[in-house]
């Protein structure tokens, strides 16, 4: 049995390639070219109560990351391996999660894709405590955003987002807002909100941030319930004036934000959710639960 680290365990069993075995046990290939160059992309897939939520989104996502890498993989045939992991694993009508890797396999080291290659599939489920996320907030640091130019795929290659997350993690908070040209792009892995003067602002879709599965939920959500929602990127310079902020994400779900550090100043501080905030962490609930 492998050890814990930092409170985080291994699963029992992963599937690779369609094969349930021991973690220490599965085996990949060194010239595998997810390992040698991060050539290989990634879903996490929440399952509330033992339920599968937002599969086909995340599984469009996965079939659109996959277009523009040129990898040809099926990935409807990931469904019965996905239902499968929960069913097996101790989570099994628990709230959970499915981390899920598709890398384009061993070849010889070459920069450009080559011609043949045996894609592998890696997933397995792990334990997520779902509920409860209305009652916390987070506190952010705020870091320039030094990614690349194409975070809408979700690519393995997280060495840029874990350096930055990495850096608030080690001041004791709980994420990093990221900071490009002047305006907010997004967390380090989540979506960026902000409330001012009842208007919701989040970063467009395209090139510079990944197009989050709960974000869309939450814009169908504000749509509902009749809040102004803007698809516009929020200035660094207006958090001071922002009246609420929240980040989403599939296991960070709604959460608040209660402060906001930049080098040695807080720019924003809030001593507990605001209404805007409530009201769609309320609404978010009652979807994930009673779909
Ligand atoms: N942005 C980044 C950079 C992320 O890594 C994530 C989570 N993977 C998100 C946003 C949130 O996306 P989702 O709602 O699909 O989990």
């Amino acid at each position: 049995m492998l050890p814990q680290l930092n409170g985080k365990s291994y699963p029992k069993e992963v599937c690779l390639n369609g094969i349930w075995q021991k973690p220490e046990e599965a085996k990949i290939s060194v010239f595998d070219r997810g390992f040698m160059l991060g050539d290989s992309l990634y879903e996490v897939i929440p399952f509330y109560d033992g339920k599968v939520f937002a599969l086909k989104e995340h599984l469009s996502r996965l079939k659109y990351c996959l277009q523009e890498i040129s990898l040809d993989f099926d990935v409807e045939m990931l469904i019965p391996y996905i239902e499968d992991s929960v069913r097996r694993s101790d989570n099994a009508g628990k709230d959970a999660a499915v981390y899920l890797q598709v890398s384009r396999g061993a070849a010889p080291r070459s920069h450009f894709f080559p011609e043949r290659s045996e894609p592998i599939f890696l997933l397995y489920s792990f334990p997520v405590n779902l509920s409860g996320f209305e009652n916390k907030h987070w506190k952010l640091l705020i870091s320039e955003d030094i990614r690349w130019h194409r975070c809408d795929i979700k690519t393995t290659s997280y060495l840029a987002n874990t350096m930055l997350n990495d850096k608030s993690y080690k001041l004791g908070l709980n994420e990093t807002l990221l900071v490009k040209e002047g305006m907010i792009t997004e967390g380090s892995h989540s979506t960026a909100f902000f409330v001012k003067d009842k208007i919701i602002f989040t970063h467009p879709e395209g090139h510079q941030i990944l197009s989050g599965i709960t974000r869309k939920i939450v814009l169908d959500l504000c749509q509902n319930l009749g809040l102004e929602i803007r698809e516009e990127a929020f200035p660094f310079s207006e958090i001071e004036n922002a009246d609420e902020v929240f980040l989403t994400g599939t296991t960070t779900q709604i959460m608040a934000i209660s402060e906001i550090q930049f080098q040695d100043n807080i720019l924003f501080q809030a001593v507990e959710s605001g209404p805007i905030t409530r009201k769609l962490q309320e609404a978010f609930i009652q979807k994930t639960r009673n779909p």
